[in-house]
């Protein structure tokens, strides 16, 4: 990785402004109700960098965004209880600003000593976040010396918190740096991106393949198979000249699966079979069918047995794997198969020797419901920012820290 890290620079009595993704899932969006942190591995996945930083002698404000808020007075989106539980897992005090920046904000960065943390309230509460707004950007990198990004699930958006801040920190004469968490995802992510171990192999599912042309076009230049399933896999099959009956299959998008095809030769694998129902419901029957032999009247709604053991052979000596997108819908218990037994695969593929790599969103959700969470080399924290980078996209967030 060419970015400086925290271990770059002498926090040592200064004031570190990190941008965190404490983007938690919450108990409640009442805000009547008492609200709790119902998942926190995000705030977990912070603790290396927000440690070395405190033990190395720095005073924390910490920010994030936190779900959706369209104004500061959707107040369900507070960092309040995300700055309580913190207090918790770090093991000491924790204060709460009570806005994003402001005189309040101003005063309490100010006092801060070596060893105090401030968290700063929901970034997207401030108009500003979201524009990269000059201001915002400048008033954040008011409030500290230096700056540590340890988001990566943001790195994607040129935000205030993100790119913006890290600018302004700069033109002032600190340093942007990234967190423990932005280098693991980096090194994990851009081993794959820029020079993989062969054979390396892509699996990708999900919805769409609308979403995923320019992913497959770049990975075709690095990965030597790229195995595809989920709703996507119905747009190759019916480029095929196959019946797909009503599975989701996007027209629009005929014309460039067929390119693909052609492009990627038998580096493409598809499904041999589905599992196929009449109806997008949790409990219709499902039955399984030969991949050209969709009937008119179903939908295939996840892959079958025999595409399992043709990606099982089609893994077999892969020194490297990619995983994004479930392999059918997997939220019906029924047809989420194909994906929990994908993941089981892969976790025995990591015994193996092959470096696991699960770039996030819902094969990440689908690793840890299947308890396969330790046992894969690396699960990114975002998902929309691992696909732009396997993309071949430049993340903002990750471009404006300081180069070695
Ligand atoms: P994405 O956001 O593109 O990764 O897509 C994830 C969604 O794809 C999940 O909500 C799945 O339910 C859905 N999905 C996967 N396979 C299929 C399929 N065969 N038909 C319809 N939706 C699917």
């Amino acid at each position: 990785m060419n970015k400086k890290t925290v271990r770059d620079i002498d926090v040592n009595g200064k004031k570190v402004l990190v941008r965190v993704d404490f983007n938690v899932p919450l108990s409640s969006k009442n805000p009547a109700d008492t609200i709790t942190v119902t998942d926190d591995t995000r705030i977990r996945a912070a603790l290396p960098t927000l440690n070395y930083l405190l033990d190395n002698g720095a005073a924390l404000i910490l920010c994030s965004h936190l779900g959706r808020p369209s104004t500061a007075a959707d107040t369900q989106y507070s960092m309040a209880p995300v700055a309580a539980h913190l207090e918790t897992v770090l093991g000491r005090p924790v204060q709460m600003a009570d806005d994003v920046v402001g005189e309040n904000v101003t005063a309490a960065a100010a006092a801060l000593e070596p060893g105090d943390v401030l968290v700063l309230e929901n970034t997207r509460f401030h108009p500003g976040e979201k524009k990269n707004d000059a201001e915002l950007s400048q008033q954040l990198a008011d409030l500290a010396d230096l700056y540590v990004d340890d988001a990566f699930g943001s790195a994607h958006r040129a935000h205030s918190s993100t790119e913006g801040v890290a600018k302004a920190i700069q033109a002032k004469g600190g340093a942007a740096v990234a967190g423990f968490l932005m280098e693991k995802e980096l090194s994990a992510l851009g081993t794959a991106v820029t020079n993989p171990p062969h054979p390396y192999v892509a699996i990708m599912g999900g919805a769409k393949i609308s979403d995923k042309i320019k992913l497959i076009e770049n990975l075709l230049n690095t990965a030597d198979k790229i195995l595809i399933g989920g709703g996507m896999a119905n747009t190759f099959i019916r480029a095929q000249g196959h019946e797909t009956g009503s599975s989701l299959v996007e027209e629009d998008a005929l014309l460039e699966a067929e390119r693909l095809l052609k492009m990627a030769g038998n580096r493409l694998v598809l499904p041999v079979d589905f599992v196929v129902a009449d109806t997008f419901d949790a409990n219709a029957e499902a039955e399984t069918v030969d991949a050209d032999s969709i009937p008119v009247n179903k939908m295939a709604l996840d892959i079958g047995p025999e595409s399992l053991k043709t990606f099982k052979q089609a893994l077999q000596g892969a020194k490297m794997v990619i995983w994004n997108g479930p392999m059918g819908v997997f939220e019906f218990p029924r047809f989420a198969v194909g994906t929990n037994e994908l993941a089981q695969l892969l976790a025995a593929q990591v015994a193996e020797g092959t470096e696991v790599i699960i770039g996030g969103g819902d094969s990440a959700a689908a690793v840890t419901k299947a308890g396969l969470a330790e046992k894969m080399s690396h699960i990114s924290t975002g998902g929309g920012a691992s696909l732009e980078l396997l993309e071949g996209k430049v993340l903002p967030g990750i471009a404006a820290l300081d180069d070695k």
